[in-house]
C-alpha cells in the first residue's frame, strides 16, 4: 500500500498507472474508518484496478467548530484497516496541500441547500463540494464511491459532477449497519454506553415510518414520527422528511411508483446522527 501526503507524488504515481490503462476507483473519507467505509473500498476493488482512499478531515464543511475539534481521528488504525482491505493507495493530505490559499469560490446547490442537511448545516455543502472537487482534480479517478448514508451529499456531488463536467462515474453504495440497525458512522465512536443504547431508535423509527407511510398520509406520518421521538428524552429530532430519492424534493403524497426515501436527523446530547431508508427495497 502506497501512502502519500503530497499531491505531486500522488499524481505522478497515479499517472503512471493510468498510462498503463489501469482504472482508478476513489473513496474519499474523513477517516475514523469502520466497516461502512470498507464496503466502499470493497465495491471499488471489484470494479477497478487500483483503489485510492483519501483521509482528510475537511475543516470547511464543519459548520460547528466543536464538532470539528471532537471529530474522531484514528489514523494508525485506519492505515491498518486499509492495508487489510488491500487498498492500493492512501492519500492523507495536510491542510496546506488541500488549501494552499483561502478559497474564494462559492458553490450554490440551489434548493438542495434549503432542506434537510442544507437547511440545518449552513455552508456544509459548499465545503463538501469544494473539497470533493479538489480531491477529484488531484486523484482524477474513473469511478468515485460514496455511501447512501449521506444521501443528500450524494445528490449534491451528482449535481456538481454534471454541472462541472467531471469525467468520472459515481457509485452510491448501500448503508452498512450494526446488528441492531444503527447506521455505522465515525461519530458513533463518541457515544457513551447509554447513548449507544438509545441510538438505534433512529433506525427503528425509520422502519416504523416506512410502514406508516404505506397506510397514512405524509403529514400524519411526520406527526407520528415527531410524537414517537418526543417520548424518547435521549433523542432530539432535528428533521424527518419523506422525499423523492433522486431530486430530494419533499413529497406531499406517497406514490409507490416513485423511488422514495425517508430521512432523519437527531441529536443525542451534542452528537448529531443522520440516517435514511428507501420506502421500498
Ligand atoms: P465520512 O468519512 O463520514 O465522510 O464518509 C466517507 C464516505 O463513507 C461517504 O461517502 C459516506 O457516505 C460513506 N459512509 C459513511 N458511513 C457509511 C455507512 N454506514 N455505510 C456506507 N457508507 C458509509
Amino acid at each position: 500500500m502506497h501512502i502519500f501526503t503530497q499531491t505531486a507524488p500522488l499524481q505522478y504515481h497515479l499517472r503512471t498507472l493510468k498510462n498503463d490503462g489501469k482504472a482508478i476507483g476513489f473513496v474519499p473519507t474523513m477517516g475514523a474508518l469502520h466497516a461502512g467505509h470498507l464496503s466502499l473500498i470493497n465495491n471499488a476493488k471489484q470494479e477497478c484496478d487500483i483503489v485510492v482512499c483519501s483521509i482528510y478531515v475537511n475543516p470547511t464543511q464543519f459548520n460547528n467548530s466543536s464538532d470539528l475539534v471532537k471529530y474522531p481521528r484514528t489514523l494508525d488504525k485506519d492505515k491498518y484497516m486499509l492495508q487489510e482491505a488491500a487498498c492500493d493507495v492512501v492519500f492523507i493530505p495536510e491542510n496546506s496541500a488541500v488549501y494552499p490559499s483561502p478559497v474564494q469560490l462559492k458553490l450554490d446547490f440551489g434548493y438542495l441547500e434549503t432542506l434537510m442537511e442544507g437547511r440545518f448545516r449552513p455552508g456544509h455543502f459548499n465545503g463538501v463540494g469544494i473539497v470533493v472537487s479538489k480531491l477529484f482534480h488531484m486523484v482524477m479517478p474513473d469511478v468515485a464511491y460514496f455511501g447512501q448514508k449521506d444521501l443528500q451529499q450524494f445528490a449534491i456531488i451528482r449535481q456538481m459532477v454534471s454541472d462541472l463536467s467531471f469525467n468520472l462515474r459515481l457509485v452510491c453504495c448501500p448503508t452498512s449497519r450494526e446488528a441492531d440497525g444503527l447506521a455505522m458512522s465515525s461519530r458513533n465512536m463518541r457515544l457513551s454506553p447509554a447513548q449507544r443504547e438509545a441510538a438505534p431508535a433512529l433506525y427503528q423509527t425509520l422502519q416504523q415510518a416506512r410502514h406508516w407511510a404505506l397506510h397514512m398520509e405524509v403529514p400524519e406520518v411526520k406527526t407520528a414520527v415527531e410524537q414517537k421521538l418526543a417520548h424518547m428524552p435521549a433523542l432530539k429530532l432535528e428533521y424527518f422528511e419523506i422525499v423523492d430519492s433522486i431530486t430530494l424534493q419533499p413529497l406531499e403524497k406517497i406514490n409507490p411508483q416513485k423511488q422514495t426515501s425517508l430521512c432523519i436527523a437527531a441529536y443525542i446530547d451534542d452528537i448529531r446522527l443522520i440516517d435514511n431508508v428507501f420506502l421500498l427495497d
